[in-house]
């Protein structure tokens, strides 16, 4: 366990290095077939997530973004479409991220970082922290927000109830969320500028719950 500290530093710069999470595009008419075509059953659980934090109908479909950087793990995962009056009601998701939800949710405790003790374990919790915050990050886009820094910092303080939304318990469920919070979004302020802000603290402007002290969770 000593080892931890500097092995998920090695491992969270590799990782950050190029992050970026998603911004928005407009509605395309090649986005038609993927946009009419039923979800898949990563698409339904992808969905579930989005839907319980937005408390509207989306759509989520796993395949290519259409954007330059869509790469993963250290490109753009996600991205939310918009029409001419806001929101389009779907959003995309790189395959990668829809396979991890569903590996995830297979075994969460297995997501424990707590639990590693070598840098692949690490690399596997961040990557699963990385296709949770990509749903979360963009049900608040799905919301309206285009705000990236305010959408990724909402996007985090929900990456618990998604996580156990995705069977994961509590304790776990906030342990990834510190997790994100300490050895990703940290990076951000350097690597992602766009996407970190001062106010994402505990009782910042973008803190979602003034009255707790927990944080991000
Ligand atoms: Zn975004």
């Amino acid at each position: 366990m000593r080892l931890r500290l500097p092995l998920v530093a090695l491992v969270a710069l590799a990782l950050t290095a190029g992050i970026a999470q998603a911004t928005i595009r407009p509605v395309r008419a090649a986005d038609g077939p993927l946009l009419a075509r039923k979800a898949t059953y990563e698409e339904k659980v992808a969905e579930s997530v989005a839907q319980r934090l937005t408390r509207k109908h989306v759509n989520v479909r796993c395949g290519p973004l259409g954007v330059p950087g869509a790469r993963w793990p250290n490109g753009v995962s996600g991205i939310t479409l918009f029409g001419p009056s806001g929101p389009a009601g779907y959003a995309l998701l790189l395959p990668e991220v829809c396979a991890q939800l569903i590996s995830f949710r297979s075994a969460p405790g297995a997501y424990d970082p707590r639990a590693c003790t070598d840098s692949e374990c690490l690399f596997a919790v961040e990557k699963a922290a990385f296709a949770i915050q990509t749903v979360t990050h963009e049900s608040y886009h799905l919301l309206g927000c285009m705000n990236e820094a305010k959408v990724e910092c909402y996007g985090m303080q929900s990456i618990w109830y998604a996580a156990t939304k995705l069977g994961a318990s509590v304790e776990v469920a906030q342990t990834l969320a510190r997790f994100y919070l300490t050895e990703m979004y940290s990076h951000r302020r350097t690597s992602t500028p766009a996407y970190w802000s001062a106010e994402c603290r505990d009782g910042g402007t973008y803190d979602l719950r003034p009255s707790s002290h927990s944080w991000p969770s």
